[in-house]
């Protein structure tokens, strides 16, 4: 493992935030998570226009510096000497006395490069439970935002209720996961909810609608309610660490027979090989 602070490779507990760092005073900034799979970003250009569209949503001006981000993360990767690895990026509004206006400083720019968190095989094969939870987050959930208190708590509900993740409803609908977006299968055809303000546009998510085309599936971008997808055949989540796993139990019941249904099945080996031809 590997990190990285404003111009510096550091061991990764090295302590390098100040405290007056508005990452850590008032959560003001973005990030990114980008898996490299043998050594190679999965998505990287993807990722780096999220993290710019993030950056620009919050008034952060780093859209000519994605080259040199991209750089940065290729080096970390390098520097780690990691194969199969995470790298999480985050970039604040800089470091500066505490003051809620934005002050006239560079922006920060800290950096990690670990190996890869390895889900348990068993939740892959078997599928993982999850609970309803109400939307508590805010009105621009497209920012990939480093305020994740909302998601935090909603997460840990659901790991107390014996859950792997909370399914977030919003006005009657699902919008997606604490950390995941949402999909649900009927009658042979993909449903996710569309991207709006309300979700994270999810990097899998694309992949995942690429891969339903590519096997000629239906994918149907229209909003769902909880009561639709606890009736669903499938249910499953995505994101960049989990890839794509399948939801089998929704409050206690059993979705569909309780098993990873086959067309989240075929949808993950499809995926599979967009790595493999990396
Ligand atoms: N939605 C939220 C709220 C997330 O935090 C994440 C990723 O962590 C996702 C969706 C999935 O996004 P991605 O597939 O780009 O990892």
């Amino acid at each position: 493992s590997i990190a990285y602070s404003n111009g510096q490779f550091v061991d990764l507990n090295e302590p390098v935030i100040p405290v007056e760092e508005r990452g850590h005073q008032f959560g003001d900034g973005v990030y990114e998570v980008i898996r490299v799979y043998q050594g190679k970003p999965f998505m990287l250009k993807e990722h780096l226009e999220r993290l710019i569209r993030s950056a620009q949503a919050i008034k952060l001006p780093i859209e000519e510096r994605l080259t040199d981000y991209e750089h940065l993360i290729l080096k970390g990767i390098e520097k780690s000497g990691l194969s199969d690895c995470d790298v999480y990026i985050q970039i604040t509004r800089g470091i500066s006395p505490r003051n809620h206006l934005f002050p006239d400083v560079p922006v920060s720019t800290t950096m990690t490069v670990k190996p890869s968190k390895m889900l348990n095989p068993e939740l892959r094969e078997h599928g993982v439970k999850a609970i309803f939870h109400p939307d508590e987050r805010w009105a621009n959930c497209y920012i990939k935002s480093l305020n994740l208190l909302p998601n935090i708590l909603s997460k840990q509900a659901a790991h107390d209720a014996g859950c792997f993740e909370a399914i977030l409803v919003r006005d009657g609908f699902v919008t997606e996961g604490t950390s995941s977006n949402v999909f649900i299968i009927q009658d042979g055809k993909v449903y996710t909810t569309p991207l709006s303000k309300q979700i994270l546009p999810g990097i899998t998510r694309m992949a995942v609608k690429k891969a339903a085309e590519n096997l000629d599936i239906p994918f149907i971008e229209e909003k769902f309610t909880p009561e639709q997808l606890k009736q669903a055949d499938e249910v499953f989540i995505t994101s960049t660490t989990s890839e794509i796993l399948p939801v089998v139990h929704i409050e206690g019941e059993q979705i569909g027979d309780g098993k990873p249904g086959e067309i989240t099945k075929s949808l993950y080996k499809e995926f599979k090989t967009f790595i493999k031809s990396l």
